[in-house]
Formats: C-alpha cells, sequence, structure tokens
C-alpha cells in the first residue's frame, strides 16, 4: 500500500463528505491530510509498522486523521469510508472525473435537480437546466457538456506506464509457461503511444489449448471476456482487456508487423507490397501462393526493400520516404540522457531537499541537474516572497562547490503571466543559469490571445526553456488553445528550447510537434518535472515521446556532457 493508495482513500473520504454537505472543518482535515501525503516522502506503511504514534508527527495530521491511516494500513481499509459508500451513490464520485466539476458542483446537482449519473448531468447541461442554477449559466453549461464529451472519449484508455506495467505484468507470467516459445506486446503499447486502450500480445506455442488455459488462470484475471483456441480475451483487475493470440512461428514477424500499426502504416506497406508484386497479411508475404516472408520482422521489412522501421517510427508520418532515401533518424536512446533540467524541492511544491535530490541525481548517474522551484505565485503561498529565490541561489551555490562530480545549476520555472511577462523580474532572471518559462493558469484563454502570451514569453531574453508548451493533462484536460506552429516558429528564431515534460500524465510537447520543432531546427530538453526523486523515472517515458517525434541525441540539448556550452551554441 503506498502513500498515493492512502491520500487517495482519504481524498475519496474528503468529496463524500463535501457532497453530503458535512462540517467544512472536517472537509478540510481530509483534503489537506491527502495533499500532504500524496508526495509525503517516507513510507507511511513502514511508519506505522513502527510506531504508529510517529504519524502525530506529520505536520497536518492530527488524531483522527492518524487512527484511519492507522486501521488503513492494519486491516486493509477504513471503516469510516466503508460506512460512507454504503449509504452513498458511487455514480455521483465518477462526476468528479469531468474537467471543471468539484464536490461543490456535484452536490449543487445532485441537490437541486435530483441527478445521480453522467447521463442525466448530460441530459441536463442539454436541457438548459444546468444554467439555471446558482453560479452557473450557460457559458458553464457548455462548457460542462463539452468536458462530458472529452470525458467519454478518454474513458477506455489508459496512461502508458499502467498499460505497460499491465502488459510486463502478463509477460512476465506467459514467460513462465513451459508450452510458450515467444511471448511480446504489440499494438500501440509497442508504438509507445501516449495512452492505450486493449492491450494486444502474440505468442507462440504447441499445445494452444494449454497456452489458452494457462492466460485465463492468471491470478490478475477476473473475468474471461472470450476464450478459443488462437485467440483470447480477458478482463485484468486494472480493468484493462488483455488480446492473447497464438500464431505460428513462421508468421510471427508479420504478425508482429501487423498487429503492431498503425493502420495508416499497413495500409502504405499493402500498397509497397503491391507495387513489387506480392501480397502482405498478418499471416506473412507472398508471391502468388507461395509465402517468401514472414518469420521476423526484419525480413518482412526486407523483402519490400525496406530498413527494419522501429515501431515509434510507424505513424504513416513520411517514415517510407525517409527510409528510401537513406535518411531514417538513429533515434535517441535513454542512455544518452546526461541530466535533468527540471525538478522541484521543498522551496516550493516538491518534497524533497535539495541536497537529497543531489545524492539521487549522482546515483542514478547525472552529470548535471537544475532546481527550477516555482516563481512568486507558489513561494507567496508558502510565505516566502520573490527575494527568497536569492536564500535558495546562495544554498544551492553552496553545495556546487562542495559536489564536484555533479553540476548543480540554478534554475526557476517561472509561470507566464496572462500578459505574457515572466513572473520574476529581469534583475532576478539575470541571476540564474536556467529559465524555464510555462503557463500555469488562464487556460481557457482564446487562441490568439493564448498564442501572444507565450509568443510574447519567448521574447524575453532570460527565458531558456518552454515548459510543457500545450499544457495538457492526458484524458483530463485539453491542451491550451494554441497557434503551435507559430510558437514553433518563434522558438527556432529565438533559439529558445521546447521542453518534452516526462510526466506520463503530460508527456508535452506532442509527437506531431515535436518532429515539426525538429524539421526547423529547434533543440529540445527532456525533463522530469519532477516532484520526488521517485519521479526521475518518468524521463524513460519522455525519451519514448521523442522517440516518436524522430528525435535523435543531437536534437536534444541535455545529452551533452557541457550543458553550459551547449546553451550557448
Ligand atoms: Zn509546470
Ligand atoms: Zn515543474
Amino acid at each position: 500500500m503506498d502513500n498515493k493508495f492512502i491520500a487517495n482513500i482519504l481524498r475519496e473520504i474528503g468529496e463524500i463528505l463535501e457532497i453530503q454537505g458535512e462540517n467544512r472543518f472536517k472537509i478540510l482535515s481530509y483534503n489537506r491530510a491527502a495533499d500532504i501525503l500524496e508526495n509525503y516522502p517516507y513510507d507511511l506503511e513502514e511508519i506505522v509498522e513502527r510506531d504508529p504514534k510517529l504519524l502525530l508527527e506529520i505536520p497536518g495530521i492530527g488524531d483522527s486523521i492518524a487512527e484511519k491511516i492507522e486501521e488503513l494500513v492494519l486491516r486493509g481499509e477504513i471503516k469510516f469510508h466503508q460506512q460512507l459508500l454504503k449509504k452513498f451513490n458511487h455514480k455521483l464520485l465518477e462526476l468528479l472525473n469531468i474537467r471543471g466539476i468539484g464536490p461543490k458542483k456535484v452536490r449543487l446537482f445532485s441537490v437541486q435537480l435530483g441527478i445521480e449519473d453522467i447521463e442525466q448531468l448530460e441530459a441536463a447541461a442539454k436541457s438548459g437546466a444546468l444554467a439555471t442554477l446558482p453560479k452557473m449559466g450557460k457559458k458553464s453549461e457548455s462548457e460542462i457538456l463539452e468536458a462530458i464529451n472529452e470525458y467519454k472519449q478518454h474513458k477506455l484508455r489508459y496512461l502508458l506506464p499502467y498499460g505497460l506495467q499491465t502488459a510486463e505484468k502478463y509477460i512476465a507470467y506467459l514467460s513462465k509457461s513451459p508450452d510458450i516459445k515467444k511471448v511480446e506486446y504489440a499494438g500501440s503499447l509497442r508504438r509507445r503511444k501516449e495512452t492505450v486502450g486493449d492491450i494486444d500480445i502474440l505468442t507462440t506455442g504447441k499445445n494452444k489449448n494449454k497456452i489458452m488455459d494457462y492466460l485465463c488462470s492468471f491470478p490478475g484475471v477476473t473475468k474471461v471476456l472470450a476464450k478459443g483456441s488462437t485467440k483470447s480475451s480477458v478482463l485484468d483487475e486494472t480493468g484493462i482487456q488483455i488480446d492473447l493470440r497464438i500464431v505460428e512461428s513462421d508468421e510471427y514477424g508479420s504478425a508482429l508487423q501487423y498487429f503492431t500499426g498503425c493502420k495508416d502504416h499497413n495500409v502504405a506497406m499493402r500498397e509497397i507490397a503491391k507495387k513489387r508484386g506480392y501480397k502482405i497479411s498478418e499471416y506473412g508475404v507472398f508471391k502468388k501462393e507461395k509465402k517468401v516472408a514472414g518469420k521476423t520482422e526484419e525480413e518482412v521489412y526486407k523483402i519490400m526493400g525496406y530498413p527494419y522501421i522501429e515501431p515509434e517510427l510507424r505513424e504513416n508520418r513520411g517514415e517510407f520516404e525517409a527510409a528510401r532515401a537513406g535518411k531514417l533518424p538513429k533515434l535517441i536512446e535513454y542512455k544518452d540522457l546526461k541530466g535533468d533540467l527540471h525538478m522541484h524541492s521543498v522551496w516550493s511544491d516538491g518534497s524533497q531537499s535539495i541536497i537529497e535530490i543531489v545524492k539521487q541525481a549522482k546515483k542514478l548517474g547525472f552529470k548535471y541537474i537544475a532546481i527550477s522551484d516555482h516563481s512568486q505565485s507558489l513561494r507567496v503561498a508558502k510565505g516566502l516572497d520573490e527575494n527568497s529565490i536569492l536564500v535558495q541561489i546562495e544554498e544551492i551555490q553552496r553545495l556546487r562547490e562542495k559536489e564536484k562530480d555533479i553540476l548543480i545549476l540554478t534554475g526557476a520555472e517561472v509561470d507566464i503571466l496572462e500578459n505574457g511577462d515572466l513572473d520574476f523580474s529581469n534583475k532576478i532572471l539575470s541571476k540564474l543559469d536556467i529559465v524555464i518559462g510555462s503557463v500555469h493558469s488562464k487556460f481557457r484563454l482564446p487562441r490568439d490571445e493564448q498564442t501572444k502570451r507565450v509568443i510574447k514569453a519567448l521574447n524575453n531574453p532570460y527565458l531558456k526553456i518552454l515548459g510543457h508548451p500545450s499544457g495538457r493533462l492526458l484524458l483530463k484536460r485539453e491542451p491550451l488553445q494554441l497557434d503551435m506552429e507559430a510558437i514553433i516558429k518563434e522558438a527556432a528564431k529565438n533559439k529558445k528550447i521546447l521542453e518534452i515534460n516526462s510526466n506520463p500524465q503530460r508527456l508535452d510537447l506532442n509527437d506531431y510537434y515535436i518532429k515539426m520543432a525538429k524539421d526547423m531546427n529547434v533543440k529540445f530538453a527532456i525533463n522530469s518535472d519532477s516532484h520526488h526523486t521517485d519521479q526521475f523515472a518518468y524521463l524513460k517515458f519522455g525519451i519514448f515521446q521523442a522517440r516518436r517525434g524522430w528525435l535523435e541525441k543531437t536534437d536534444v540539448i541535455n545529452t551533452s556532457n557541457d550543458i553550459l556550452k551547449a546553451f550557448k551554441t
């Protein structure tokens, strides 16, 4: 049971209480506890095992919440939470997944209009009933309708790490079967798309029925949806559907190629095959009736006259043309990264001290890091003013003197304000090694205003990197309304670096615009944006995204051994 799980349960209690209109202070104490524990650096389970009284030493945790945490860790559930859930309509909680809807609104809708689920909410929005409620109106009504559509579209998709973890669990299990020879996942997961739906797994092996029995008896399977001798579908406990196919070993390569997709890439492959007098399918490449390739993917591409094309490039975005011209990129790899330029410490909303961060970064072999805490908006909330960054700079410089194996850069992630100004004065910015500018507010400005805002920021001489450029949160918040092409052009003109934010919920910039920017010679930084050093692990996903955008080592600034020199070029 990790801290996030515990925080989520406390948050859910807070949400239910708020929807029920309970005491404000009680609600607040649950929300605050969830906020604190979500990023709490020490393992709560361990603390409880050592001595539950230690929970009271965590700031913001009082007797009642501490008792609940203890109960959860020791018994696996909280009685109070279970009682709440028993009396409560679960479907109301689902409404909280819709952008712009919090517990207060859910209460308003359920008390005033008797709304019990998303379908009823959608109907109420369409009929105009929502607009008549207090503090609502035509505009918020149409925003809710739009958000409901968004939610429905995203519902059956999962973030990449979640899909990857689930797939790897099945691969590890299936690999143990003596009947299975080869096993691998295909589909959009293999192409490292940022969200995934169903997971496709391919195997070869003799005893097909035994393999299928073996799959269905996996402890993580909650339901067998279909069971055949060559294809079965099961539902995993995460809610993700797994499709397993058993193919012959001489068609494994063509099946892998076929089921990896994408569809458009495969359509183009079929055209190419036709021109060469072949027929291609999941079963192989055929000349008349004779099979001429199919055992490996390499063989399939080769007979078509192509080199192997990496799965991340198979989006029919010019990969065949590039291959014909001998210009397929040599894609960047994780080992090429030499440092990370975006992370948060306790100076803003991170959960560790700078020293703790440096220790972990050294362990991972980083050559440099930039501490880039938030600007004034978040510091004010902590009772710090603009000048606190000067004290922070001193702390970093002292540490820099001591640490010879790693270069610690002074930095900040500075809000881009509504008018395009940055949230620190130029005087302060001039003292920093690296300035990341990011939009953290006013997400719904009209397209031309939003574009002007970011373009103005790209003209600040101190801004080096544009952080998470589109502002999207996958499956949750749509990207800002921006003329991204204009922004990329401005970045190219002013030699600004675009961030590939590796947080799996962001993966921002997206692959399409990465490629566009690369074609305009823009450089990138692949950053973790970590708020705890565990999140350095996100960098792997940033690399995936960069590969989908055709990036090579030389396109990415933090592959350089000498970052200060790289900034100057
Ligand atoms: Zn940010
Ligand atoms: Zn950040």
